[in-house]
Order: C-alpha cells, then structure tokens, then sequence
C-alpha cells in the first residue's frame, strides 16, 4: 500500500469530526469495489464514521493517492440523497517519490454506493 495523500494541507479539508460534519447522520457507509481494471477489483465496504472520509488507494506504487468520499457524502447530505452511484479516480501518482510531482497519473478507480443512514428518530416525548 502506497503513501495517502495527506490531508492536513488541505485548505477544503478542516479536521472535523464525523459528528460534526454530519449532526443527522448514524453512519455513511460506501460499498462498492476498488481496482485497477474492470477485471480485477476487490471488495470494499467502508464506514466514514469507524473511518474518516478518505479510502486509501490499494496500489503500492501510487503515491498521495485515495479515494475521497466525504465530499459527494456531503453533498448528497446537501441534496437530501440518501442513496448514490459513484466512480471515483484515484487521486494519486504511481512511480513518483516524496516530494516529486512526476509520474502517471494511478489507475485505480473506485465504483461504488454510499449510503447515508439517518440516525434513528429520538424516542417521542
Ligand atoms: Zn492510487
């Protein structure tokens, strides 16, 4: 597994907590499959809360790669979608080193839902 790429510097990335980006929300969960081709893909199933909003890129050679899945989450929060079809390139280089921008761009892809789940409604007073 390659280096993710690092978040922190991000200036649309602040370091939220789940809780804090989605106050409604029990859980955000994305099942799909990571690959690098059709033909070749594995399973995933990923928890934003158990998580973050980052899956990582399974390619080790790709480098400040991954998947960002708290973005559309966001804006399906947004849109009131609970339910959405995603494909998603990976971010990152392959064959590149720390502090070099060269390289091609990783194939890897990520096909998926994420699924919103509403927290359970509170007990009624
Ligand atoms: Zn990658």
């Amino acid at each position: 597994m390659g280096e993710p790429m690092d978040r922190t510097k991000s200036p649309f990335v602040s370091q939220t907590t789940f809780e804090g980006l989605f106050p409604n929300l029990e859980d955000v969960i994305v099942e799909g499959t990571v690959g690098e081709s059709a033909y070749n893909r594995d399973p995933i199933r990923f928890s934003l809360r158990e998580r973050g909003g980052l899956i990582r890129c399974p390619n080790s050679k790709c480098w400040s790669g991954g998947f960002e899945v708290d973005f559309p989450a966001g804006d399906m929060q947004r849109e009131g979608v609970t339910e959405k079809a995603v494909r998603i390139r990976c971010a990152g280089r392959e064959n590149s080193y720390k502090g070099r921008r060269s390289g091609q761009p990783c194939p890897y892809s990520m096909e998926g839902t994420i699924k919103l789940k509403p927290k359970a409604a509170a007990p009624g007073v």
